[in-house]
């Protein structure tokens, strides 16, 4: 058995959570059939509590909001069974994570999920998302924060036929929103302005929301990246450099920076990006 299952499994029953994925096959499967407790009626008889909606009709409700929080394909596989913590790091995250959905709605306070490129800050966060939607039907939305600020771009042409309003509602009424990637785009006046508009307004209306960024608060030393396999001094790409030398404060601006103060908790998870593992694990699989 491989080192990533047996990892997995002491959070999984240290956390207590159960493969609701797994469920929904089961039941989707069923359904497929004619639903055996509802006969396709989509409401059963519980004794003690009368007519209730069938599980069947629930996790058919539950796939839907899937696809109504914008979740991309990418990642709807992404959630707490199959995030295997390497370091400490990753394991507290990955506690913060499973704990908010636990609390929530007595949750009073986002994440910031903070670190490098590939350690799973956005697998964590759908991970939430998933579990908040299939436990506690809790209506929530993802957006990676540079396609927000396209589509609210887009929607000034005059053919589009989307209106700035259209774009920004369910970013603002989303009981919990998913911001990927602050401050991955070139940070212009307006690109500062509106992302502090949308992102102020859920302050001020006390929305949960939950935010993954590559940048921290200090500019990257030689020490902050000791976890790469990958010598710094062969780092080339201008873009790397940049975003090691650039703070989130510098990205978003001062005033957006402090209000994330108020309205997330810090987490952050250092390793190595796990794409490379996985594309190592290709290689060496290739060459067994
Ligand atoms: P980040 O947002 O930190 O850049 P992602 O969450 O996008 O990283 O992770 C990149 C890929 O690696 C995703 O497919 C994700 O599911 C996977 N991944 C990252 N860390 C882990 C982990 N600890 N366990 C399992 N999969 C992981």
């Amino acid at each position: 058995m491989s080192s990533d299952n047996s990892d997995n499994k002491v959070i999984r029953f240290a956390s207590g959570l159960h493969d609701v994925s797994r469920d929904r096959e089961n039941t989707t499967s069923a359904r497929d059939v004619v639903c055996q407790f509802c006969f396709g009626t989509g409401t059963r008889l519980e004794p003690g509590k009368g007519a209730i909606i069938c599980d069947c009709r629930r996790s058919n409700r539950a796939g839907r909001s899937l696809d109504a929080a914008r979740i991309p394909p990418r990642f709807r596989e992404c959630d707490f069974h199959n995030y295997y913590p390497k370091n400490d790091s990753q394991y507290f995250a990955h506690n913060f994570a499973s704990r908010l959905v636990e609390e929530y709605p007595a949750v009073d306070a986002g994440l910031l999920f903070m670190g490098s490129v590939g350690v799973g800050k956005t697998h964590l966060a759908i991970a939430i998302l998933k579990d908040l939607i299939e436990k506690k039907g809790v209506t929530c939305l993802f957006y990676e924060s540079g396609s927000l600020l396209k589509a609210i771009q887009d929607s000034y042409n005059p053919i589009s036929q989307n209106s700035e309003m259209r774009v920004l509602a369910p970013v603002y009424q989303a009981e919990v929103l998913v911001l990927d990637e602050l401050g991955a785009t070139v940070p212009t006046n307006w690109v500062r302005d509106t992302m502090y508009q949308i992102i102020n307004t859920r302050y001020n209306n006390k929305k949960l929301t939950i935010f993954t960024t590559n940048y921290l608060d200090e500019p990257r030393t030689a020490e902050t990246n000791d976890e790469s396999s990958e010598p710094k001094r062969r780092r080339t790409f201008a873009a790397d450099r940049i975003q090691e030398m650039t703070t989130l404060e510098e990205r978003i601006g001062t005033p957006l920076r402090s209000r994330l103060y108020e309205m997330c908790k810090k987490v952050m998870i250092d390793g190595e990006d796990y794409r490379k593992r996985l594309d190592q694990r290709r290689a060496d699989s290739t060459t067994a």
